[in-house]
């Protein structure tokens, strides 16, 4: 996600309201990837285990700038284009392209859902700090002047917000032990939970 320290603290309230244009989900944007987002991803499209969003190459292992092994969405190439693969787009009666997800609202990624609003983690007090981060670019939701309060927001999440706490507390503890890729691949693999189907 780059630098946090130079995007600008959410206290309170911000102004948004997304569009759905669908930029935010093309072109070279990083959608990172918790353990949680993994299980809705894979029960979402019917498979018993993470392993499959892996080897269907939807979902790819990357090593961030702290050094953390982390999953991220795979995006599509075609010619020049780029997008996520869950993105879906329709166009509209006006003629205006729309971009739809596919995860859309239940297996929705929480770096998506919460979007623009990211976090500056403190590993020492296992707290956030809200921050603003322009979705895309050219997003044009920023120009809104829909208020948006940040604690409806966190409690829309707040489940998953929790369970993303506990994931960043497991990912600190595995770099203070210069732990290598193999024990941050075991927060990824896991059965899902579902009877195994053959998914389409
Ligand atoms: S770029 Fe902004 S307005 Fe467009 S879909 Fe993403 S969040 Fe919504
Ligand atoms: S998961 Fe959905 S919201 Fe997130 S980048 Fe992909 S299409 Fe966009």
């Amino acid at each position: 996600m780059g630098k946090l320290e130079a995007f600008p603290q959410v206290i309170g309230e911000y102004r948004f309201e997304c569009t759905r244009c669908g930029n935010c989900c093309t072109g070279d944007q990083r959608v990172w990837l918790n353990p949680g987002d993994l299980k809705r991803m894979a029960v979402h499209l019917g498979y018993d285990h993470t392993e499959e969003l892996f080897r269907r190459k939807l979902v790819v292992l990357e090593q961030g700038e702290n050094g953390a092994w982390r999953p991220r969405i795979l995006f599509k190439h075609y010619k020049k284009l780029r997008f996520c693969p869950f993105l879906e787009n329709s166009l509209g009666e006006d003629g205006a392209v729309t971009g739809l997800c596919r995860l859309h609202p239940l297996h929705k990624p929480l770096i998506c859902s919460l979007a623009p609003l990211g976090r500056r983690w403190d590993a020492e007090t296992e707290k956030s700090e809200w921050i603003f981060v322009k979705p895309a670019p050219d997003c044009p939701g920023v120009n809104s002047k829909k208020v948006q309060l940040l604690r409806e927001t966190l409690e829309r999440h707040d489940r998953e917000i929790e369970e993303e706490n506990l994931f960043f507390a497991k990912l600190q503890h595995l770099l203070g032990n210069k732990s290598k890729q193999p024990a941050f691949r075991e927060l990824y693999f896991f059965k899902t939970g579902l009877r195994e189907e053959s998914p389409g």
